[in-house]
C-alpha cells in the first residue's frame, strides 16, 4: 500500500532522513520506533506531503505521491494524526467531528461513520457538547483519531499516540487501534518507546540518526534484544 524507496529529507543543511526504505502492506500495523531526533516525525511529514523529499520515491496504492500537497493525499485515503493531536481546542467535540467530515459528500455514510466512532470512543459521546480543550490528554488523542477516521482513510499514520498518556489510557488507545485494524484499516504508527508495541505490531522499523537501523516482523523481535541493540546503537 505504501512504498518508500531511498527517501531523504531535511531542514536546510540538516539531513534528518537518509535514504530510508520502508513499506506498509494492506492490513498491516507497522511501527516506526527510535530515540529523540531519529527522524520519525520527519518521515510522517514527508509521506503526508507536509515536507518534500530531497531524494527518493514514495508510492501509495501504486501511484507516486512524493511532492503532492496534504489535501490531495487526504482525498487519496491517507490520513495523518500529527504529534500534539491538532484538534480545535475551542470547538466542541461535535464541532471537531463536523469539521473533519466536511470533505465528505456522502452524508448518510458520514453520519453512520460518526456513530461508529462514538461507539468506538464512548467518552466522546458523553463529552459531545463539551469544549475539546477541556478533554484529558487521552480523550484528546481519541478525538484526534476519531477525526481522522471520519476522513475514511485507507491508511492512517499516527505520530506518538501514547505521548504523555498514563499506562491505562495508552491501553485504551491501543485497543481502539487494534479494533480499527481488525475492521480493515492499515496503520503506520510512530512511537518513541518500544514498550507496548509488540502485541499490536505486524512489523517494526527502528530509525536512528535518520537511518533504518533494523526492520523485522514483530514475532521475530519478540524477545526485545535485537530491538534494544538497534535502538541504542550497541554493537
Ligand atoms: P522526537 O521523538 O523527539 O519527536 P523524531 O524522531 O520525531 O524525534 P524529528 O522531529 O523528525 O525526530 O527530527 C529529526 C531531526 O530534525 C532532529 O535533529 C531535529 O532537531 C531536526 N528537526 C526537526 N524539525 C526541525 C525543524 N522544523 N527545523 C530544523 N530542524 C528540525
Amino acid at each position: 500500500m505504501l512504498e518508500i524507496r531511498g527517501v531523504s529529507a531535511g531542514y536546510g543543511r540538516l539531513e534528518a532522513l537518509k535514504s530510508v526504505d520502508l513499506t506498509v502492506a494492506k492490513g498491516e500495523v507497522v511501527f516506526v520506533v527510535g530515540p529523540n531526533g531519529a527522524g520519525k516525525s520527519t518521515l510522517l511529514k514527508t509521506v503526508s506531503g507536509l515536507m518534500a523529499p530531497s531524494a527518493g520515491t514514495i508510492a501509495f496504492n501504486g501511484e507516486t505521491i512524493a511532492g503532492e500537497p496534504p489535501e490531495r493525499l487526504c482525498c487519496r485515503g491517507l490520513a495523518l494524526v500529527p504529534e500534539g493531536r491538532s484538534i480545535f481546542r475551542t470547538l466542541t467535540v461535535e464541532e471537531n467531528l463536523s469539521v473533519a467530515a466536511m470533505i465528505r459528500s456522502d452524508r448518510d455514510a458520514a453520519a453512520a461513520d460518526r456513530e461508529r466512532v462514538l461507539d468506538l470512543f464512548p467518552i466522546l459521546r458523553s463529552r459531545y457538547h463539551g469544549v475539546a480543550g477541556h478533554l484529558s490528554g487521552g480523550e484528546q488523542q481519541q478525538l484526534a483519531i476519531a477525526r481522522a477516521i471520519l476522513q475514511r482513510p485507507l491508511m492512517m499514520m499516527i505520530d506518538e499516540p501514547s505521548l504523555g498518556l498514563a499506562p491505562l489510557v495508552i491501553d485504551q488507545v491501543y485497543e481502539s487501534l487494534r479494533q480499527l485494524n481488525a475492521d480493515g484499516l492499515t496503520l503506520l504508527v510512530v512511537e518513541q518507546s518500544t514498550a507496548r508495541i509488540l502485541d499490536l505490531a505486524s512489523r517494526i522499523y527502528v530509525l536512528r540518526n535518520g537511518h533504518v537501523a533494523l526492520e523485522g516482523a514483530a514475532c521475530d523481535l519478540a524477545d526485545g534484544h535485537a530491538l534494544e541493540e538497534a535502538y541504542f546503537g550497541y554493537g
